[in-house]
């Protein structure tokens, strides 16, 4: 009954349909189940229409008393009710000839809607109901979200309600694979929660379901993921590498500086998983600055020196090459390294694709050109990707397919709060630094308002005077985009003409063409100039040491997690460095509490804890292209207990499992291209029963 085709439902036919499919994707009774309300209204307000006031919202049930249309002021249908404490008129303007067939003399109806008057107690165009199948009226009625086709066949949020509730039949004896479990926490069966999201009794009962469903979201997708861990830890490869340690050794000691603890920590996880006999996936996070480059570097010594090769995926240019140059001071030059970018002559290109085909090159840096289909490693052992905490598990699982096995480090610099770490990152195992190098000292955060700039000016030829250079960062690049903001020209002229005429001023953004971007950069990095002007082309990994002041106008066009990042770019040297937000009236609160964040803390953990409290996990949809949130009824807020059971409880039932390799191949059976959703719902339940 669950699978059978939507046009099962009375009053479907093919046409009905090919638009629920193509407008919702609603194919079969379970996926309309799951097409869950976008909100509600509370209709459960039950009244007698002598005790109704103007302006309520109420239900009322009455019969029909009065049929009339009249034609004047204009045509309508009037419906006069009675419920013996008074009577009350629902008026209808369009589908006139319908009411009249539909509503009959002497018949009892419920109303709902807005109470008006004029001459007498009215609604117009009230929601009906007959009694005893309220769908409309007198309670708390679902709105589902529909599209102008769906409206034309019908499916408004009246036409939804029809065919949902004709489909709930079908929960009647529904398999509930994880009802015991979720029964631990007091969570509804699946049968309730079905039924309660669509047509609560209460709005307690709206959230319970909710929750279930979050339940079942969460328990599924870390049941998979669980699943394929152990799965891959039955299933060792033939030959598990067998990587010496002599060559990292010696790295770790020719490094100028010592490693702080959380580094050697990480490096130690890191040279476990390469060695143990599966593919490594995991993350590590650490603040800016905290120097996960080097700790990544370190582990790729060990496949290097067996004669394997490595790849170090950046995802702008301007960080490639960078990475590319920290690599090669650190590296020992005996082993080959490359950069490779999408603007990288065709001649050194083919330098590189022979060079990894014939396994001469043992390091390749580079942007996403990297893992092109024409770009063949003769024996490719570790990938590793900065700053792509953006990837979504199953973006994760795609890339993992390029490599054989190959060992996979991702690296963020914004760390991930814990909902998420156990969630949409659920498959990672993750490394954290939590300590910055002891040599650096932590950034000073300020906040001006703008009327007090002249003093941030003064500050700034304090230290350029002692040799210091500045960011000074910019939400737009011109003032064509909005006319209220200040943008990266305007107050590039203001302060190369005026106010620092006398200082080397330069300005970035995002529309210079690539080699004056490079130009500067390397400028503002070699020290010839002492203020940069920019747009957030500068937001992530840059280093600069010398760089320490990052003036940010306009913070409340910022997230939390990027002011951050934004804040990391100084503080890595060894000078007293400062962060300055400056910023206007007119700002929301939620940007102030942004900005007081910012003053409270220097923290990447709770940072990200707090940017994901402002931003609320509905907000986390902005991300959802880039795979951040595949959650449809989750939220990685409110529900971090819930998440927590699900992960635990996911992972004791695949401890359970006997055979591993069949139940991930039901896991993956009939689904393959969307796996977490297809298990969502249906296919864990298979092989859980
Ligand atoms: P992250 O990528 O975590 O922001 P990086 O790896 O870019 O940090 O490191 C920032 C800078 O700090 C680099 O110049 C790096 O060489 C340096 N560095 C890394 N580890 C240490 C350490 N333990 N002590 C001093 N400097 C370090
Ligand atoms: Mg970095």
């Amino acid at each position: 009954m669950l699978y059978h085709p939507i046009t099962d439902i009375n009053g479907v036919g093919p046409k009905k349909a090919a638009i629920l499919k193509e407008e919702a994707g609603i194919e079969n009774i379970e996926d309309l189940l799951y097409y869950i309300p976008r909100a509600y209204t509370d209709r459960s307000s039950f009244k007698k229409i002598a005790d109704c006031l103007v302006d309520e919202n109420v239900s009322v049930s009455g019969e029909i008393k009065r049929l009339n249309v009249a034609a004047w002021p204009r045509k309508r249908l009037e419906v006069e009710i009675d419920d013996g404490s008074d009577t009350l008129t629902g008026i209808f303007f369009a589908g006139i000839s319908y009411f009249m067939k539909t509503f009959n003399i002497g018949e009892e109806i419920i109303f709902a809607g807005k109470i008006t008057f004029y001459k007498q107690k009215q609604m117009i165009h009230p929601e009906h109901d007959f009694p005893g199948d309220a769908l409309n009226t007198a309670r708390i009625v679902p709105l589902y979200r529909s599209t102008e086709r769906l409206k034309k066949a019908g499916f408004d949020s009246k036409g939804f309600r029809k065919i949902v509730k004709s489909a709930l039949s079908a929960t009647e004896n529904i398999y509930d694979a994880i009802g015991g479990i979720a029964a631990k926490y007091a969570l509804p069966g699946l049968k309730d929660a079905l039924n309660w999201i669509h047509f609560p009794e209460t709005f307690e009962h709206a959230e319970n379901a909710r929750r279930r469903l979050a339940f079942n979201e969460i328990f599924f997708l870390l049941f998979y993921i669980s699943l394929s861990k152990a799965y891959i830890r039955q299933n060792p490869s033939e030959v598990s590498a067998k990587y010496s340690d002599d060559l990292c050794g010696k790295f770790i000691e020719s490094l100028p500086f010592t490693l702080t603890d959380g580094q050697k920590n990480a490096i130690d996880e890191i040279k476990a998983d390469m060695s143990a006999p599966f593919p490594m996936n995991r993350l590590l996070q650490g603040d800016v600055g905290s120097g996960k480059t080097v700790v990544a570097l370190a582990a790729a010594m060990l496949p290097i020196s067996a004669d394997r090769q490595a790849a170090f995926m950046a995802p702008t240019e301007v960080l490639a090459k960078q990475h590319f140059e920290t690599i090669k001071k650190l590296l020992p030059p005996d082993i080959k390294n490359v950069l490779l970018t999408g603007s990288s002559s065709s001649a050194e290109r083919n330098k590189a694709l022979n060079g990894l085909a014939d396994g001469s090159i043992k390091l390749i840096t580079g942007t996403h050109a990297l893992i092109q289909n024409d770009i063949r490693f003769k024996d490719l052992a570790y990938i590793i990707i900065d700053e792509q905490h953006r990837f979504g598990v199953k973006q994760r699982a795609m890339l993992r397919e390029k490599g054989e096995k190959t060992d996979l480090l991702i690296m963020s610099a914004t760390p991930i709060p814990r909902s998420l770490s156990m969630t949409v990152f659920g498959d990672l195992d993750i490394s954290s630094i939590k300590n910055l190098p002891s040599c650096r000292k932590p950034v000073k955060t300020l906040a001006f308002h703008k009327s007090k700039i002249d003093g941030v000016y003064k500050s700034m030829e304090k230290y350029i005077k002692q040799g210091r250079q500045i960011f000074y960062v910019l939400p737009l690049i011109d003032d064509s985009e909005k006319i209220d903001l200040e943008s990266a020209t305007a107050v590039y002229t203001k302060l190369a003409e005026n106010i620092f005429s006398h200082r080397r001023v330069a300005l970035i953004h995002g529309r210079l063409k690539q080699n004056e971007k490079d130009q500067v950069m390397s400028g503002f990095a070699g020290g010839n100039i002492d203020i940069l002007i920019s747009t957030t082309v500068i937001e992530v990994g840059i280093d600069i040491p010398n760089a320490s002041i990052i003036v940010i106008e306009h913070p409340e066009r910022f997230g939390l997690s990027q002011l951050h990042q934004l804040r990391g770019r100084v503080g890595r040297g060894e000078h007293e460095s400062f962060c300055v937000l400056v910023y206007d009236d007119n700002i929301s609160a939620e940007s102030r509490k942004r900005i007081e964040v910012m003053l409270s803390t220097n923290d990447g953990f709770v940072i990200a804890e707090e940017d994901l409290k402002i931003r609320g996990s509905g907000e986390i949809t902005g991300t959802r292209q880039h795979g951040y949130s595949e959650f449809e009824f989750a939220d990685l807020i409110g529900d971090i207990d819930i998440i927590t059971a699900a992960r635990d409880e996911a992972a004791a039932e695949v401890k359970k499992i006997v055979n591993i390799g069949e139940a991930l191949e039901n896991c993956l059976k009939g689904s393959p291209n969307s796996l977490v959703d297809g298990i969502r719902k249906k296919r864990a339940v298979e092989i859980l029963s």
